[in-house]
């Protein structure tokens, strides 16, 4: 895409403040000037369930990303990382959550089967009771590296890759895709 795949500083602040708003925001990562700028999907749909305010992209592309407020769980959705696995066209998804970054690649399309998804479920509730239900302010890195290496292992037959940066460690003025 580009030399340095870096997110700018601008995106990294701009995606902060979504996450002090009651409903996700979502977008595409696209160059520009030599790095990488998180724009927002101004055709993007807000769907309501139960408490959660999804935003859904009108379309995908190689590079999206979304956010969890601070109102929401602060790791992904089964639906987020089924959706990595199974559309071709995404590459890297990113998600800006409470606790940091998670970035998660796909290199090739597969749907999940029912066991696979209860495999991912059970690891999602791991870290949901492990965190006060996936909103303490900040997890402990066992609960993290525990759950990438859990999804990971599952996961990895698909091309499919999870790796987290706790905000503390985004380097300024940008954050660097893996
Ligand atoms: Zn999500």
């Amino acid at each position: 895409m580009v030399h340095i795949p870096c997110l700018d500083n601008s995106s990294i602040k701009l995606v902060h403040e979504f996450l002090g708003l009651n409903h996700e925001v979502c977008g595409f990562i696209v160059p520009y000037k030599n790095k990488l700028q998180a724009i927002i999907d101004d055709k993007a749909k807000y769907n309501t369930s139960g408490y959660r305010k999804y935003c859904q992209l009108h379309k995908y592309q190689k590079y999206i990303w979304h956010t969890h407020p601070y109102s929401s769980k602060a790791y992904p959705s089964l639906e987020d990382i089924e959706k990595t696995i199974k559309h071709q066209i995404i590459r890297i998804q990113l998600i800006f959550t409470r606790w940091g970054i998670w970035e998660m690649a796909a290199r090739n399309a597969h749907i999940l089967d029912n066991k696979v998804r209860d495999n991912i479920d059970l690891i999602n509730n791991e870290l949901y009771f492990g965190t006060e239900k996936g909103r303490i302010t900040s997890p402990s890195l066992r609960h993290i590296i525990d759950y990438n290496y859990s999804l990971n292992k599952i996961l990895g037959k698909y091309g499919f890759k999870i790796r987290f940066t706790p905000w503390n460690e985004v380097q300024t003025p940008h954050y660097c895709l893996h």
